[in-house]
């Protein structure tokens, strides 16, 4: 119980040096047992990612197209690497694997997993650790949802390894084809792997020293979180804070195993724990914002009255196949908040539909909204926040369009024109950060 899982994201893995310095910081701790892979990511800006590769070789092959590009870039990155970190593993047999199944026309899922893989074969070799093949490990059902049969497999494969490496981001379903988590799916082999051998902690090794208050592309100076709950960090999520997959959360939050977010290339800097429960010190722990949505207004004398108001409106976007993220009313008012992409270029016939089955006084769609949500588990019964939040808008010269608290208190969304999002994200900062 008191080993570590740790997964190294791509860009930590980008480079010999990168798996090098991985490489020192598990061998630096003897608890850090378990240990996933991701691909190799970026090493510069202009760079390409070993998965992106993947992914274009498998769609040149479907296409009858030439697929040597993608696959000698693949292959010349994997065996430099090898050679600059002194390994032998035997590269040309696994790439001709692939060569054969890319040929055979296999699923887009193995392609995009080999880059997992191939780095794990590395890494376990520079460790002189196990390497461990999640592939009957990891289980989807026929549907690609996770089979909870995946703790109990992990489990007892992992049982009594002494160190082990299990690449990332795949898994296969029932009748043993490939499938991967979404995008950036690592960490949730990460977390699973965390969980089926009950870790202490999991952590998350990336390129930032954690996560910060706000987005440091809009505010640059802003502050580092300490700790925060899985709660407040799906919040987060939610409006596009991304350091940590969205479904990574999912494993560990029932067992309460702490996930820490910690920098390759400044092991020893704090960084953030993410934590079941944390000492509201600080109201609020994070501001995240985004801009694409819009706002569909209907009015109508009396609606309160009227039975069956809101589900009509609401059955208007599920005809329409759209979902939507908030719906703030008033007396006479209903507002839906949804996603330009959601709305897609169904705007006129939801308004057309909603006058037909809704019979308002007037009904108007209008776009460019961006949303944020200020978050933080301190807000709770704390007098006060909301008009802070709100005078440090108004003192920047931020209009508000809506406004709206759940009752958890844990959360404030405000709606403010796409043009003032940074404005505003840097005015509720500064407000908040200590
Ligand atoms: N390599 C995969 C991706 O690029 C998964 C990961 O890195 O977590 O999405």
């Amino acid at each position: 119980m008191n080993h570590i899982t740790c997964k190294f994201g791509g860009t930590s893995l980008a480079d010999a040096e990168g798996i090098r310095r991985a490489a020192s910081i598990v061998e630096e701790n003897p608890q850090r047992r378990y240990i996933i892979p991701s691909a190799p990511g970026k090493r510069t800006p202009e760079d390409k990612k070993i998965t992106d590769l993947f992914y274009g070789w498998h769609s040149l092959v479907e296409q009858d197209l030439d697929a040597s590009e993608p696959r000698n870039i693949i292959r010349n990155r994997f065996k430099d690497l090898a050679k600059q970190l002194g390994l032998t593993v035997d590269l040309d047999r696994e790439l001709e694997i692939i060569d054969e199944q890319a040929a055979a026309h296999v699923e887009p899922d193995y392609m995009a997993s080999r880059g997992e893989y191939l780095n794990g074969l590395l890494l376990a070799e520079l460790l002189k650790a196990r390497f461990v093949d999640p592939l009957d490990l990891i289980k989807f059902d026929e549907e690609g949802f996770l089979d909870p049969v995946t703790y109990e497999r992990m489990g007892q494969a992992l049982a009594g390894v002494e160190r082990c490496i299990v690449p990332g981001f795949y898994g296969s379903l029932p009748d043993g084809r490939v499938k991967t988590f979404s995008r950036g799916g690592s960490d949730v082999t990460g977390t699973i792997v965390a969980r089926a051998t009950a870790s202490r902690l999991y952590e998350n090794w990336t390129d930032v020293s954690g996560f910060r208050m706000a987005d440091p592309q809009m505010v640059p100076n802003a502050q580092r979180i300490e700790e925060i709950t899985y709660q407040e960090l799906r919040e987060l999520s939610y409006m596009g804070a991304n350091v940590l997959h969205d479904e990574a959360i999912f494993p560990v939050r029932e067992p309460g195993i702490p996930i820490s977010i910690v920098n390759t290339r400044a092991p020893h800097e704090p960084g953030t724990m993410i934590l079941a429960q944390r000492e509201p010190r600080t109201p609020v722990c994070g501001i995240a914002g985004m801009a694409g949505f819009s706002m569909i207004n209907i009015e109508k004398t009396l609606m309160n009255r009227e039975r069956g108001f809101g589900r009509r409106v609401l059955s208007v976007l599920e005809e329409h196949g759209i979902s939507f993220e908030h719906v703030p009313t008033s007396i006479d008012t209903m507002s839906v908040i949804l996603k330009d992409e959601e709305l897609g270029n169904h705007g006129p016939s939801v308004i057309k539909a909603l006058h037909r089955t809704c019979e308002p006084d007037n009904v108007n769609l209008a776009h460019g909204l961006a949303l944020i949500a200020t978050v933080g588990q301190g807000m709770a019964g704390r007098i006060g926040m909301a008009a802070r939040l709100c005078s440090a808008c108004a003192n920047a010269g931020v209009n508000l369009r809506v406004l709206d608290q759940g009752s958890s208190e844990n959360n404030i969304i405000i709606g403010v024109e796409e043009y003032d999002l940074g404005k505003a994200v840097r005015a509720i900062h500064d407000e908040f950060a200590e």
